[in-house]
């Protein structure tokens, strides 16, 4: 009952484009879920958060198209800079710290639970946001559990800064920030996304 709901199916009054200042989110929304329309960039919350529970479900699209990284890609960031990968890792490969629940290019999933393409997978998130003193240097780590279709696949996992494609992390400091989601190019459907702050 003390949920902040971020999307209940019915519109994206939640969100806005995370490339375009002040721009509208611009995702398709039909039959009570978003889904990304490719090119149109990572949409993120108007509202900005530190500590969080957050659940989200995502479906990869049924009709399997591309390999690995290309297959389903998209991606919740915690404060913008943090990727929990989604992916559709059912049956398919791909680097394991790419994988579907990895904490991208940090962190590998405990285990793989991901569902089938076109059915639903759930995560549920505990973060907890770094800490940076009055000079900008990181003080103390973010931290991240993550339940995928209720087991949990990262457990009070340290997060070493941003979730880089190439390179090592970076921890620019920061305060509250937007919950990010990524366009990766596929069309990726999400629902039933609201958060608790702790
Ligand atoms: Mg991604």
């Amino acid at each position: 009952s003390d949920a902040l709901v971020l999307f209940d199916g019915s519109n994206l009054q939640q969100w806005e484009s995370a490339v375009k200042a002040g721009e509208a989110a611009k995702w398709k929304v039909e039959n009570g879920y978003m889904e990304v329309v490719r090119g149109t960039g990572a949409i993120k919350t108007k509202a900005v958060f530190g500590d969080v529970q957050l659940h989200i479900e995502w479906s990869s699209p049924t009709e399997i198209v591309g390999e690995g990284q290309g297959r389903g890609n998209s991606g919740v960031f915690l404060q913008e800079d943090y990727e929990v990968q989604v992916l559709d890792s059912y049956e398919s490969k791909t680097y394991s710290n790419g994988q579907a629940g990895s904490i991208y290019k940090q962190s590998i999933p405990l285990v793989n639970a991901t569902a089938a393409p076109g059915e639903w997978n759930s995560y549920d998130i505990i973060y907890q946001a770094p800490a940076f003193n009055k000079d900008g240097i990181k003080v103390r780590s973010a931290y991240i559990t993550v339940l995928h279709n209720g087991v949990v696949i990262q457990n009070h996992q340290e997060i070493k800064g941003t979730t880089e494609f190439i390179g090592l992390p970076k921890n620019p400091a920061h305060g509250p920030r937007s919950i990010v989601l990524q366009d990766h190019g596929n069309p990726v459907r999400f629902r039933n996304i609201w958060l608790r702050e702790l």
